[in-house]
């Protein structure tokens, strides 16, 4: 198949970015950039889910209307995904105007062929999940999800025949055994399907709820948000007669979390059938993050922001980590340390050691020039690492056509792991001593950074900052990258006589509790008497960023006398921990308008990023808050 169609889930819209997005939409730009480099024409889709009543209530909280609201967080994650080095060919919104028609086509197309009917419907309804549960379907006779009663309430609605497509269902999972995959999945969904399948209710009064899209054949009610969410897939490219559609559509890839399995294995796949749409070709099903070995949640307070891992190790580590840690369709336990572990351990160690260290030999031998690789005959070791980068390749791509990304960075790693001891074997450093071994020094470090060429273009997908760096040192045009996998094949594409430039860290060491959480001090500042600081210009004083900000939210840290954790605006939301709970109550603080260093560097402070610091004076052991003698906007510098 010469075309690749990967889509993410459209994120709902009533909470912020946090881990599970940022795997989800990372796996789908690792493949993206993994086919394009197997010479594949590729289409990737990302987006939001914009309707329904948890909508409307977020909104509400906030005191806004659905739209401004879904502008907003959707803005977040259009925002986000660049940061993290993400790029889609299409964000769609399904506000947009062509999805909703795409909509409005479909319902129409499977309520004329009579697989939709209105009937009046009594039952258990979850205000929470916006659906009715049966009573199999509830644990103690409350949500699973919600652990709450649902109410019982009695409704004329549209449902849409799914009972009719149950056994064609099954059938078609098992006729193709990668369908659904990993499989355990798979098994999950056809355990589901031994129950009788339910007709699936696809409307919702007016009267209940307005924020969706109107049934094209009954104004009084809008569509339930999964019947309306499924169909991004096609409507993003221009379904029924878009030239994407034909083109990319037989070739789609649809990546999830295993939260909504539900939905994409059984309602999609039915409302393809029932509309006379070709059937998706995989369905990819990935775990759950843990965070400190607990299901990740908002109450728990355990959300991994991926914007601040980026901030401190950099969008490529924080790929690198996502990719090499979860083994694709298990659960995974997320923590900072591991993060570290890995960062230090397997990018400043394996893999940014073996680059600086090649490239200062490189330059010591032969002023930086790349040197002849025939210089002379080929040892048994030269031989093993040509016929190991081919299998290091070949293992790679089988992998990642697999969906099992760690194993596809363990072959890279375990190739770069072998140069670093050919290196120690071969010891350029003694060869260099002897003028009888020019030769074989030669044909040694080309071989060294011909290997290095070839692990920069399989690091290309999941770190495309850091290949396209090491690229730049090893003198390979920028035309030609990202490098193609069969210009990886080929051994000897790096040109005798190429200058490569000086060499590099890739990966500082970092240090958990580190440099971050120390106080910084200014170099050679002296403190002039009485306690007060040397003099400075007025220039020093103006670099440093004041802002105005005001208090959203604030929370003492467990297991500290001292701390609050506190949400501000700044213009921007940001989080700062502070040293003021012997003199605040949190409830105090809130609303309250604070004055805030907003380019301090930021520090780690017992796990908590804290971005800014507050103006305080301390006297006596009692902390004032700097503030203003009246109102002013968030964000606002002094001066
Ligand atoms: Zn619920």
């Amino acid at each position: 198949m010469n075309r690749f169609y990967v889509t993410t889930p459209i994120y709902y819209v009533n909470a912020r970015p946090h881990l599970g997005h940022a795997y989800s939409t990372i796996i789908a730009d690792v493949l993206n950039r993994f086919h394009r480099m197997c010479g594949r024409e590729t289409f990737f889709l990302t987006g939001t889910d914009e309707h329904g009543d948890k909508v409307v209530l977020a909104a509400r909280e906030e005191g806004m209307s659905p739209l401004a609201y879904a502008d907003r967080i959707s803005g977040l994650f259009k925002a986000l995904w660049p940061e993290l080095d993400i790029e889609c060919d299409c964000f769609i919104r399904t506000t947009d105007p062509a999805h909703i028609k795409v909509v409005k086509e479909v319902l129409q197309k499977i309520y004329d062929s009579g697989d939709i009917y209105f009937s009046e419907y009594e039952g258990a309804y979850c205000f929470g999940c916006e659906r009715f549960y049966t009573e199999r379907e509830l644990v103690d006779g409350k949500c699973p999800d919600h652990k709450t009663v649902p109410e019982v309430i009695r409704e004329a609605n549209y449902f849409f025949r799914m009972s009719k497509y149950q056994d064609w269902l099954i059938d078609y999972i098992q006729a193709d055994p990668d369908f659904i995959r990993p499989e355990r999945y798979k098994n999950e969904v056809l355990a589901f399907l031994r129950e009788p399948l339910e007709d699936l209710c696809i409307s919702r009064p007016k009267a209940r709820l307005q924020w969706g899209i109107t049934l094209p054949f009954d104004d009084g009610y809008v569509t339930y948000v999964w019947f309306d969410a499924l169909l991004n897939y096609i409507s993003a490219t221009g379904y029924p007669d878009g030239e994407l559609f034909k083109k990319f559509w037989p070739s789609v890839h649809h990546v999830i979390a295993k939260d909504i399995l539900k939905p994409h294995g059984i309602y999609w796949p039915i409302i393809l059938k029932a509309a006379g749409i070709p059937i998706y070709r995989h369905l990819n099903v990935h775990g759950y993050w843990n965070v400190d070995e607990a299901k990740m949640s908002k109450s728990l307070g355990n959300v991994v922001e991926p914007l601040e891992l980026k901030k401190i190790y950099g969008a490529d580590a924080f790929r690198y980590f996502l990719m090499r840690e979860m083994v694709f369709g298990l659960d995974s336990n997320f923590s900072e340390a591991a993060l570290v572990q890995r960062y230090n351990s397997d990018l400043a160690n394996d893999l940014g050691n073996l680059f600086s260290r090649s490239l200062t030999m490189v330059h010591k031998y032969f002023d930086g020039v790349v040197p002849e690789g025939s210089a002379a005959p080929e040892s048994q070791l030269d031989r093993d690492i040509k016929s190991e980068a081919l299998k290091t390749i070949r293992e790679y791509q089988d992998a990642l056509e697999g969906f099992v990304f760690h194993k596809a960075l363990m072959a890279l790693w375990q190739f770069i792991n072998q140069i670093n001891k050919y290196i120690d074997v071969t010891a350029p450093w003694e060869l260099f001593k002897k003028e009888s071994q020019r030769n074989q020094l030669q044909v040694v470090l080309y071989n060294i950074v011909e290997s290095l060429r070839i692990i920069a273009g399989l690091l290309y997908p999941v770190m495309p900052t850091t290949a396209r760096v090491m690229g730049e040192h090893l003198g390979i045009a920028s035309d030609k990258y990202p490098q193609t996998l069969e210009d990886l094949t080929i051994w000897g594409k790096l040109r005798p006589g190429t200058q490569l430039l000086k060499t590099t860290t890739l990966f500082p060491r970092v240090d958990l509790g580190g440099p971050a959480t120390r106080a910084p001090r200014e170099a050679g500042a002296v403190e002039g008497p009485g306690g007060s600081k040397p003099e400075i210009s007025k220039e020093t004083f103006e670099t440093v960023d004041l802002r105005v900000a005001k208090v959203l939210h604030a929370e003492s840290v467990p297991r500290s006398q001292k701390l609050l954790r506190l949400k501000v605006d700044a213009g921007e939301e940001r989080t700062i921990v502070a040293g003021i709970a012997e003199s605040y109550q949190p409830e105090d603080l809130i609303g309250k308008q604070v004055v805030i260093v907003a380019n301090l560097k930021p520090a780690k402070l017992m796990g908590i990023l804290s971005t800014g610091m507050m103006l305080t004076a301390q006297d006596k052991g009692v902390c004032r808050l700097v503030s203003l003698d009246g109102p002013a906007e968030p964000g606002t510098r002094l001066t």
